[in-house]
């Protein structure tokens, strides 16, 4: 048995679930929606359920008429939508454990890993297969406007992206503020170390032109000036 392949009677089987169609993989924009996480102010983007229902929007979980019926459900139950809200973040934080873990080659947390095991069983759970078109497809077994649709895919998504070729190129910004956001690298040579170039990146090339620039216009006999032209 290879070191990948699962043990016993699962040996001949390899995992395959892939994530088509999205600018990234959802577990990680669900990871992202805590920002500055490992800074002493992190910044929380899903304070009320509403909040997940406008991440359902803003990622393609949901079109306008599921954003609506999972509102309205929401509203309709208000205890079992703060219930769910705490359940996704529950996933979320075994997320960032998981990926956050993966990203420095450390071994992946057992209690998070069970975290995600429960909503990937719910998640298929909520899937049936039908044959359409002389295809068999995947479809939701409940109707639209299910509390749980953000967390479950979110599951999917995150054994998609740990199982597959890419759970290797999954990084951590590297910023050294405690930006905490995580990304896929798919650069060529795998040097990618910030979340946004606009962002974190951004600042990284500002912080070194500005050590670089001050290391040029520091006199001479200056010994930070020339440590400061060894290093640029
Ligand atoms: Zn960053």
């Amino acid at each position: 048995m290879s070191a990948g392949a699962p043990p016993g009677a699962w040996a001949r089987w390899q995992l395959a679930v892939h994530e088509i169609g999205s600018d990234g993989p959802l577990c990680l924009a669900l990871t992202n929606t805590r920002h500055w996480r490992r800074a002493s102010a992190p910044v929380e983007h899903l304070h009320t359920f509403a909040d997940l229902v406008q991440f359902a929007r803003v990622e393609g979980v949901a079109d306008a008429d599921e954003a609506a019926a999972l509102a309205r459900t929401a509203e309709g139950d208000g205890p079992a939508a703060q219930a769910e809200l705490g359940a996704t973040l529950q996933l979320r934080e075994a997320l960032f454990s998981l990926f956050a873990a993966q990203a420095r080659s450390a071994e992946l947390p057992h209690e998070d890993a069970a975290i995600l095991t429960r909503c990937f069983d719910a998640a298929v759970g909520a899937l049936a297969f039908e044959p359409r078109a002389g295809r068999l497809l995947h479809v939701p077994r409940a109707v639209p406007g299910q509390l749980d649709v953000v967390r479950l895919q979110c599951a999917v998504s995150a054994v998609a992206l740990l199982c597959g070729t890419h759970a290797r190129n999954v990084k951590e910004c590297a910023d050294d503020r405690g930006c905490g956001r995580l990304f896929v690298d798919l650069t060529r040579n795998r040097s990618r170390r910030y979340c946004l170039s606009a962002e974190c990146g951004n600042r990284a090339r500002q912080t070194k032109y500005r050590e670089r620039h001050k290391s040029l216009t520091r006199p001479s006999g200056s010994p930070s000036a020339h440590a400061g032209r060894r290093k640029g």
